[in-house]
């Protein structure tokens, strides 16, 4: 069994966003481990246009140093979906990310769009994970590596290096002992 580490961007204001303001996926970066011999098998990346807010603001360009250009030439939701659903097919694996942020953004956008959700009800939540693991509070990707003495690489808000850096902390949990089949969750879908 390999872990799916999958990390979204979507679209997003600081504040006072306009009415009726929806939340759309922006980036999907996965990462594919195999957990037994602790090697990434493959990794996916796409940008997403948004349909409903096309405009990214200002700080939501910011924030992830994604560009209006990326999201204008990205593919449609059901094709980005498509493509995470493709690696699950080629690799047995359990969808796993950091909080339960990207599954509940993941399957509400779907539901929305009537793109069909391409994971089973299970998830892995691995903030929570690695919290009850080394037996401190629950905290950011960012701090996790912190406490691990992990160097962040790339750019933090970036989907396909925030899967990347995530990885890199399932990694040394798993060199450090942990059984991560004690900690699937499952969800209605
Ligand atoms: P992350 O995986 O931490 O990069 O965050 C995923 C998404 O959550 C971002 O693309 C934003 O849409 C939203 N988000 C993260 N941090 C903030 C923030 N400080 N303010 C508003 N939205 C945020
Ligand atoms: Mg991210």
């Amino acid at each position: 069994m390999n872990l799916l580490i999958m990390d979204l961007e979507a679209t997003c204001y600081e504040k006072s966003p306009p009415p009726r303001f929806v939340s759309e996926t922006i980036e999907i970066g996965a990462v594919m481990l195999d957990t037994t011999k602790l090697s990434v098998l493959t990794e996916y990346q796409c940008f997403v246009r948004p349909v409903l807010f096309p405009e990214l603001s200002p700080f939501c360009r910011d924030l992830t140093s994604i560009t209006q250009q990326e999201v204008n030439q990205g593919l449609s939701l059901k094709e980005a979906v498509y493509g995470l659903e493709t690696l699950t097919w080629q690799h047995q694996s359990l969808f796993c990310s950091w909080g339960h942020y990207d599954r509940k953004q993941l399957k509400k956008e779907c539901a929305s769009k009537g793109v069909p959700y391409p994971f089973s009800a299970k998830h892995l939540n691995l903030k929570e994970a690695h919290s009850s693991f080394y037996g401190v509070k629950k905290m950011g990707m960012r701090g996790a590596l912190k406490h691990l003495q992990i160097p962040l690489v790339g750019t933090h808000h970036r989907g396909i290096d925030d899967a990347r850096n995530i990885a890199k902390i399932v990694q040394r949990m798993i060199q450090d002992g942990w059984n991560w089949l004690n900690y699937v969750e499952s969800y209605e879908k």
